[in-house]
Order: C-alpha cells, then structure tokens, then sequence
C-alpha cells in the first residue's frame, strides 16, 4: 500500500476530456478559465491563476511582490525544497524559521527572523494543518511584510474568520494572504498530474503575474492583434512558460467536484488511526483541515520504516530539514526544533485507497 495515492474518477474524466480533444484545442483555453472560476466559487478567492505548477505559482507570486529593496523571505526548513528554490528563483534569501508543534512557523519565531531586509513570510500549512497562521496572519500586518501561503497541501482545509468584529465562520484558508498557491501535483488533496493555482489579493499583481505564466506575452494586445493566427502581441517584459492547459484544468474540474467529499473521508481515516494510536505522539489538527498527512513521532524511524516495509506498507518523511541539503547548509543549526522534528516524524498511508484493517494493523506495527 502506497503512503499516498490519487484517485481518479477515470471514466467521468475520459468523458471529459472527449470533447476538449475533439476541439483541437489543449492548450490554455476554455477550460483552464473555467477552473479558475469554479475555484475562486469553492475558496472566495477573488483571482485565480491556474498554471503549470504550485511551483511556479510560488515563484511567480514572490517575483511580482518584489519591491526592488527588501531581498529576504522568511520561509520554513520542514517542506518540500520547491518552497525555498522558488524563493531562489526569484532571487531573493531565504531566512530560515523555526517551527512549531504542528510542524508549521512558529510565530515567535518568524517575529525574530524578520528584520529591515524582509520582503515577505512563506507559510507553509504542513499535511493541511493550519498551525497557527492566523498568528502570523497579524504578525506580517503589524510588521508591514507580505504574506505567501504554500497550501500544496491544503486545498480544501477551511480556517475560523473572525466577520464583523465578535463572529466567526469558517472560510477556505488563503484570503488573508497575499498569495496563496494551491497544487494539484499528482498526490496532493485534488490531483491531476501537474497543475496548481496562483491566487493572488491584488487584481493588479494578478493581471501581470496571468502574463508571466505565458512568457510574458501582454494579453491585452494578444486579444487585440488580428486574424485566426495572432502574431502581432507586444512582449513588454521576460515571463516564464507556466501556462495551464485544458487536459489538466478538465481533470482538475472533475476533482473538484469530489474534493469535500474526499477530504472528509481523509479525516474519517485520520479519526481512525487517533483511535488505534493511543500512546503514540502524533500531529494533530484543528476541525476541517484537508488531512493530506497523517503524520506520527517514532523513536526509532529506520526501525519502524523497515518494519512497515516488510509487512507491505508504504510510508514516508514530510519533510527532511531542507538546511540539511547541501544548497542549504549556510543555515544548518538554526533551527533546532524541525532539526529534531525531522528526524522523528514518519508519514502513514493516507489516501482514499487505505482500509481500516490497514489501519488497525499498521498501529500494530509502530
Ligand atoms: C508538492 C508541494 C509543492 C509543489 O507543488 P507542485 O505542484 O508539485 O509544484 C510545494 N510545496 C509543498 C509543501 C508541496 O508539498
């Protein structure tokens, strides 16, 4: 059994794709447009980007909140390394702060990191766990720096809002940020095969991030250039090819449709190994998060890897301090609380696909 696994709805998305390949059209066209509207209705995300990657919809969202002055970004060293080479990408440093308890930024910490120098705060909700992003929500207000979200992990976890000062209602995570990237990479919550969604807060930032997915092609006088083969578009600065296209928005609108219901079976699964789990330290998290992981705290890891190995059962490491990589070694030591974490944390099945006797007989084997 895999550690994680798609599923695919495969006949409704082969009709899907039936007419999409009759059109003649696959590349970035209705479909994507059409995504970008149905995912903006899921999350009240005001703008949405779907392009190639949540890659490049992290190295696009720093690139366009680029002030010209502030060169650093605060990030985590527990996620997966494109997290930080985006930060790279758009040639800014990464500041590497220290976690929490939910493997998230510890806010403490990131108020520490954050100095003159700091363009903007990546945050990383790690499984889907929110952690305590709200905390750092009000912190990059107070302290006048941007906030990124890296929610690879967390389409379709839901944050409580404080609305009109004394109430509160649960929302898709992400309006409270500057941007937040979402990916549809083939094991996260809401899997095509390569695909993520760039939403940024200001329209502005949106209409000229939409042009640098596509090489940086102005779209207005694309729109405008005449004839069945548009030629006559204005290039005004160097973009990127991190286009969407409409195979993976067509996948990605058949998902969507079973992401709720998909997530809510995750968190059954999660209920069900806390059950089997009793003394067992594990990563917990708040109500309506999308459950992507669920993660534990073994003594001895290569240990316990091997044993669930042998019996059958994947599982995996989310993540490796990125300061132990040799890129980013400069930081190593920093960050001593995800030093010790990512040595201990250990990643059991959890997809669609995992049973319940898996899950009673992977607790035997911790
Ligand atoms: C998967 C992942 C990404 C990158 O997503 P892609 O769509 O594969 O580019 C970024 N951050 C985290 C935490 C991820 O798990």
């Amino acid at each position: 059994m895999q550690v994680l696994r798609p599923t695919y709805r495969t006949d409704e998305i082969i009709e899907a794709l039936r007419p999409v390949l009759d059109s003649g059209w696959t590349g970035t066209g209705p479909k994507c447009a059409e995504m970008e509207r149905a995912w903006s209705d899921y999350t009240g995300l005001p703008h949405s980007l779907f392009v190639s990657s949540c890659t490049a919809a992290l190295h696009l969202a720093l690139h366009v909140l680029r002030d010209g002055r502030r060169t650093e970004v605060v990030t985590s060293p527990l996620t997966f390394v494109s997290t930080n080479h985006a930060i790279r990408y758009a040639g800014l440093t990464p500041v590497f702060a220290d976690v929490d308890e939910s493997l998230c930024l510890n806010p403490q910490s990131v108020d520490d990191a954050i100095g003159p120098n700091t363009l903007a705060v990546v945050f990383v909700g790690i499984g889907g766990n929110p952690g305590r992003y709200m905390d750092i929500v009000r912190l990059c207000r107070e302290r006048g720096v941007y906030l990124v979200l890296d929610g690879a992990h967390m389409a379709g976890t839901r944050v409580e809002t404080m609305v009109d000062g004394n109430h509160t209602e649960w929302a898709h995570v992400g309006r409270e940020a500057d941007a937040a990237c979402f990916s549809f990479q083939s094991v996260k919550n809401l899997p095509t095969a390569d695909s993520g969604m760039l939403c940024l807060r200001h329209e502005a930032l949106h209409m000229r991030a939409r042009d640098l997915s596509w090489m940086g092609i102005d779209r207005s006088t694309f729109a405008r250039s005449s004839g069945a083969y548009k030629w006559g578009y204005d290039v005004p600065e160097m973009g990127w090819k991190y286009n969407g296209n409409d195979i993976m928005a067509t996948m990605a609108l058949v998902g969507l449709r079973y992401l709720d219901a998909d997530n809510a079976r995750r968190r059954e699964l999660a209920a069900l190994y806390d059950a089997h789990l009793d003394g067992v330290e594990r990563i917990t998290h708040p109500p309506n998060t999308s459950r992507h992981l669920y993660q534990v705290f073994v003594p001895n890891r290569e240990h316990t890897i091997a044993r669930l190995t042998e019996a059958g059962y994947g599982c995996g490491v989310h993540y490796r301090a990125n300061t132990e990589y040799p890129m980013y070694k400069w930081s190593r030591g920093a960050t001593p609380i995800a030093d010790a974490m990512s040595r201990h944390i250990l990643s059991l099945p959890l997809h669609l696909g995992v049973t319940e006797a898996a899950i009673a007989e992977i607790a035997t084997l911790l």
